[in-house]
């Protein structure tokens, strides 16, 4: 079966702003999904802020295996409890990945817990990406480096956890140099961060940034399903115990009372 992935997308600078438009007429999460489909291994719709619950219902999150995340006008329009229905997903297994602005993205700030701030500079500015993990699956038939001609600037520091690897490395013809391709495993699901993507440059319809997502898609697809339970905390009473124990000492909580949250 096809990796079942949702592209969401917020869907405003492309029915706002005249540039974005030209560049994504069906909007961004259309471009980044056709992209995706192009690989027969992955099956990619969309979602987007203005449908109910964004588009990201507990139906349809329970059938997702991997999240695609860009958000970058209105971070606060997204509703809370969707971000922690998200959350619980990635924790159960759900593989997430995160495109440039959307490092402010709530979802992005609750997993890493950090403010995930970075320096920035809209100047239409080269980027070279240097591949910096050559044989990790994200990087699959990228060569050593490639080139974005126009775009925004990322600059450290990046206020992320440190990650579990770092993939690739921006640099910028202002000087500044960016962590760009980093993983985190939350729980039981992987996360990608994958930098560019500024919506006022045709970003999405480059070739390698669309090879890098599609290598993302399936290297954050956990194909062992849905680790359920790992919110639970259940208690095991001293008659479950592996070993015969017997009680000692006070207690706090009267037998078969559930802990405090
Ligand atoms: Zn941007």
């Amino acid at each position: 079966m096809a990796i079942r992935t949702v592209v969401w997308g917020e869907n405003i600078h492309e029915n706002t702003n005249a540039v974005v438009r030209g560049i994504y007429p069906e909007g961004m999460h259309t471009t980044i999904a056709n992209a995706l489909n192009t690989d027969p291994s992955i099956s990619a719709t969309t979602a987007t802020l203005q449908e109910p619950e964004h588009g990201l219902s507990e139906a349809r999150l329970a059938e997702t295996d991997v999240l695609t995340w860009w958000g970058h006008k209105d971070h606060g329009a997204v509703s809370d409890a969707v971000v922690e229905r998200v959350a619980k997903r990635v924790w159960e297994g759900m593989g997430l990945l995160v495109l440039h602005s959307g490092h402010f993205s709530k979802i992005f700030k609750r997993l890493m817990g950090t403010p995930c701030a970075l320096k920035w500079r809209e100047a239409g500015e080269r980027e070279r990406l240097w591949t910096i993990n050559q044989r990790h699956p994200i990087a699959a038939g990228i060569g050593e480096h490639f080139e974005l001609e126009n775009e925004e600037m990322y600059g450290e520091q990046f206020s992320v956890p440190e990650p579990l690897e770092t993939v690739f490395i921006s640099w910028f013809q202002g000087g500044e140099v960016f962590r760009s391709g980093l993983t985190w495993r939350r729980g039981a699901g992987n996360i990608f961060y994958f930098r560019p993507g500024h919506e006022t440059y045709p970003t999405y319809h480059d070739v390698n940034v669309q090879k890098v997502l599609i290598n993302g898609v399936k290297w954050a697809y956990n194909p062992e399903g849905s680790l359920t339970g790992i919110t639970d905390a259940p208690n095991v009473p001293v008659e479950k115990a592996l070993e015969p124990i017997v009680e000692r000492g006070p207690r706090l909580h009267q037998a078969g009372e559930a802990g405090y949250r």
